[in-house]
């Protein structure tokens, strides 16, 4: 089992795939998203999470908060966040041991392994430190992984289609970034990413505050926390409602506050701190070489993207519709689940779905299956085979794509068939390509082109080459194991049939233009007459040897016939 953790600035969660489906674990409390916030008492305590928040308002210098900024420098928190003289790595740990503590006793069993996931800006000193932290708090970090990527593989865009351009914009509560990804064949790639490390929600908890403190005269720094407590309180509000009141009795003893705050006044206050967040965008956006009208996807993550204004200018930006289709607050843990259960196999289920479940191929000469994609190939996925004309001056070739596991393409199942016109040629001469495509869906386009006239016939197999019916499968699958012997017995002694088809009339025609020495003929006849009786017999094996005998018994007079043709070119060109 592998656990999913999302290590975030201001809040972090944990979670695991169960069942086949990454949930996200709740506390005791059943909140699926706990405060990255930790409290270091004088005498050693410890509190994680909500608990440590709570400790803020009668102990406000020894709560750690937002230590993620700090990951990776030489910082202690004395000088950074507080006094109480932790590394931002030993802090982070007690977070990571808190979710540990959250995921092990929701699961009932221990759980050593964990997906992390880090800012794709994150340098190598602070990967180093995160993986420390995990060390720490006893957790084998298995995997580090992107959060632009952890939040696109949650919205499920590595399967959208075989190549997808899609923009990360992530806005939390200290940090921002953008981020534009490409995704092939399930495959990330930052192309680019560009970030602020000090924009972020914790700015318009500031600007709320002292909007509200203006004219108030100095205040200590304890009413100053509650005030920025309950302007973050009203920004949330305000994503959903047009208006809030906000209200703090005595909050110095003897005065109380009270203020109104519309959602205009706060979209006025925040213009310029969206702007920056733009600015990021453009920054990136030409980083990565694309335009807005490239991205098939713009999805938005971190909890500030829950305010309208925000959620408009991204959109006005990009020129296109966000989704916000995933939890913003529970799309990246989610995501580092989703990657902790593929690496783990607990999510084989899905996986499974994802590869072909029969074999495909095409009817090729005599009747024989000749596979182009074998079962149990991983789709999406390509694959393709030259093939020649059977016959002279063949003016159609009659492409029949069969499922199945079976040796002869008549115990396989047909899923379509179509004809390629094609140049009349000489036997053997002619070049056709097939090439098998199946994407995502499992969908099956077959593609045929025949070399030398550039002609192609593209045509798509409506069923579905990945959703057979379990039982219909196992059914093939297990008289291809029954009729092994059978079956390859067949092939044996269709392949030989054809090769003797090929021998029987050339041998004629040495014997025919008196090619054959005496002491040969003996054993080229009697060759002939046993291809000729393993035939008459539907002998596999019989028919190979024969066929093989015939064939070093005129090996020598074969020679001969070719060095004869080339003797008559020869004496044409020169006009003798
Ligand atoms: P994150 O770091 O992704 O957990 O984001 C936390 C930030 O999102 C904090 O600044 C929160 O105040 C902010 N936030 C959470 N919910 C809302 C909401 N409904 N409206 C506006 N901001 C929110």
């Amino acid at each position: 089992m592998i656990l999913g953790i999302d290590l975030g600035t201001t809040h972090s969660a944990v979670g695991v795939v169960d069942s086949g489906f990454p949930i996200l674990l709740a506390d005791e409390d059943g909140k699926r998203i706990i405060p990255s916030a930790v409290w270091f008492g004088k005498n050693g305590e410890i509190e994680v999470g909500r608990k440590a928040l709570r400790r803020r308002a009668v102990d406000p210098s020894r709560v750690v908060t937002s230590v993620k900024r700090w990951m990776g420098t030489e910082e202690t928190t004395d000088v950074a966040l507080g006094n109480v003289g932790r590394s931002p790595e030993e802090v982070s740990s007690k977070i990571l041991k808190e979710l540990k503590r959250i995921a092990e006793w929701r699961i009932g069993a221990e759980v050593e392994k964990a997906v992390i996931t880090v800012p794709a800006y994150f340098n190598d000193a602070q990967r180093a430190a995160t993986k420390k932290a995990g060390e720490l708090a006893g957790l084998d970090v298995v995997r580090m992984i992107n959060e632009p990527t952890a939040a696109a593989l949650s919205y499920g865009l590595d399967k959208m289609k075989e190549r997808s351009r899609v923009a990360v914009y992530d806005l939390g509560g200290g940090t921002f970034d953008l981020t534009v990804l490409e995704i092939e064949d399930g495959v990330f790639q930052v192309l680019s990413t560009h970030g602020d490390t000090r924009l972020g929600g914790d700015d318009v908890d500031r600007m709320i505050s002292a909007w509200m403190r203006d004219g108030l005269g100095e205040i200590s720094h304890d009413v100053a926390v509650k005030f920025t407590e309950e302007a973050e309180r009203a920004k949330r509000v305000l994503s959903s409602e047009d208006e809030v009141t906000i209200r703090i009795p005595f909050y110095d003893g003897f005065s109380s506050f009270e203020k109104t705050l519309s959602r205009g006044m706060l979209d006025t206050m925040v213009k310029e701190w969206i702007s920056k967040s733009i600015k990021c965008c453009r920054q990136a956006m030409l980083d990565s070489g694309l335009g807005v009208e490239d991205l098939d996807s713009v999805v938005l993550v971190g909890g500030s993207t829950r305010m309208p204004a925000v959620r408009d200018a991204v959109a006005e930006f990009f020129k296109k519709e966000v989704d916000v289709t995933q939890h913003p607050d529970e799309a990246i843990a989610l995501g580092a689940t989703i990657q902790g259960g593929v690496m783990s196999g607990a999510m084989s289920k899905m996986v499974l779905l994802d590869v072909t479940p029969l074999s495909l191929g095409l009817e090729t000469f005599g009747g024989l299956m000749n596979v182009i994609i074998p079962r149990n190939t991983t789709i999406p996925c390509k694959a393709g085979e030259m093939f020649t004309n059977a016959a002279d001056g063949q003016e159609k070739m009659s492409v029949r794509v069969l499922q199945g596991e079976r040796e002869m393409a008549k115990d396989n199942w047909e899923l379509g068939k179509f004809e390629l016109e094609m140049e009349k040629l000489p036997k053997g001469q002619a070049r056709v390509g097939v090439q098998f495509k199946i994407d995502a869906d499992g969908i099956l386009e077959v593609l045929a082109r025949e070399i030398s006239t550039g002609k192609d016939v593209i045509v798509h197999i409506q069923s579905s080459a990945v959703n057979v019916d379990d039982a219909a499968v196992e059914e093939m699958v297990s008289s291809s194991v029954e009729h092994a012997f059978e079956d390859m017995s067949e092939r044996i002694f269709t392949e030989a049939k054809m090769k003797a088809d090929e021998l029987l009339p050339a041998v004629e025609m040495i014997l025919a233009q008196g090619l054959v020495e005496n002491e040969e003929r003996a054993e080229i006849e009697s060759s002939v007459k046993e291809v000729k009786l393993a035939i008459a017999d539907h002998s596999a094996n019989s028919l190979k040897a024969a066929t093989q005998r015939l064939d070093s018994a005129t090996e020598a007079a074969a020679a001969r016939l070719v060095e004869k043709a080339m003797e008559e070119a020869l004496a044409k060109q020169l006009g003798i």
